[in-house]
């Protein structure tokens, strides 16, 4: 009898770390989710960056026009799908074309690019019972640097001294994202003993912050316990699953259950 399957992406996990709640609900009861403009914006930046990208590999030398006409693409192509409006049209607008033109002048040179958006489906690890599967699709695979992500957020996580990165090392103790790519790099070199390097690129109205995240066999070891605390929770088939109400995504603007969930009592309005 062929075992049981349980598949995950990486942001399953962050999910499942700002709520578990919320990841149960996308696994079993998934809803359709407004698009704002701040999703957008960041699906703009990389739609450019995965274009260009692939020009570069295809062995084209792009210019900073071509920059501009396929963001002018994705821009005419994925505004009208906006459901709700964080900022107004025009401020998106300008940071989809400040980040792109930053990341052609500052960033794209620095990369020796040998895939984009390349998408990966490998084991995780097996029991008697059953195989972790994990998917995903990195931005940028580099000969260099090893697995490049950009994040195209409306400002920086936190600054420090007027300079982003003052949660740098905060963010280097959970970074998930780091655990699982740097994992499946050496996945596909078949390499587990060495140390390797997730970069990432957090790119702000045309200025960044690359943080460089390294991971290793010590770090893979405690991903599977984390990965395995996932499955068993799923394999308990339980109704409901731990809530957390410390993370920013619990409130009416950023969790698509608040009105089913925590907002059944507090309604719409709670602060
Ligand atoms: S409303 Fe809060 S507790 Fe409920 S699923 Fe969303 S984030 Fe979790």
């Amino acid at each position: 009898m062929s075992k049981q399957q349980w598949t995950y992406r990486q942001s399953d996990f962050g999910t499942f770390s700002a709520c578990p709640e919320q990841l149960r609900r996308k696994i079993y009861d998934p809803l359709p989710q407004l698009t704002n403009s701040d999703q957008t914006r960041g699906n703009i930046c990389h739609a450019v960056f995965e274009d260009i990208g692939q020009r570069v590999l295809d062995g084209y030398v792009p210019l900073m026009d071509d920059v501009n006409s396929v963001a002018a693409w994705h821009v005419a192509r994925m505004f009208p799908t906006v459901d709700v409006w964080n900022s107004p049209k025009e401020r998106i607008e300008a940071a989809v074309y400040a980040n792109v033109e930053g990341w052609f002048h500052d960033i794209l040179p620095k990369l020796s690019l040998t895939a984009v958006e390349e998408q990966f489906r490998v084991k995780f690890y097996e029991t008697d019972e059953y195989e972790v599967w994990l998917t995903g699709t990195p931005d940028v695979e580099d000969a260099v640097l090893g697995t490049v992500d950009y994040k195209c957020p409306g400002s920086f996580r936190k600054k420090g001294n007027g300079k982003p990165g003052g949660e740098d090392w905060n963010h280097t103790r959970w970074d998930i994202q780091s655990h699982v790519y740097t994992w499946v790099a050496a996945h596909k070199d078949n390499d587990f003993d060495s140390v390797r390097e997730f970069h990432r690129v957090e790119i702000v109205e045309g200025e960044h912050h690359w943080l460089t995240i390294r991971r290793g066999p010590d770090d893979w070891a405690a991903l599977r316990d984390f990965v395995d605390g996932v499955v068993q929770l799923q394999r308990a088939d339980l109704a409901v699953w731990p809530q957390n109400w410390t993370s920013y995504k619990c409130g009416p603007k950023w969790c698509e259950y608040w009105s089913v969930c925590r907002g059944k009592h507090l309604g719409d309005n709670p602060w």
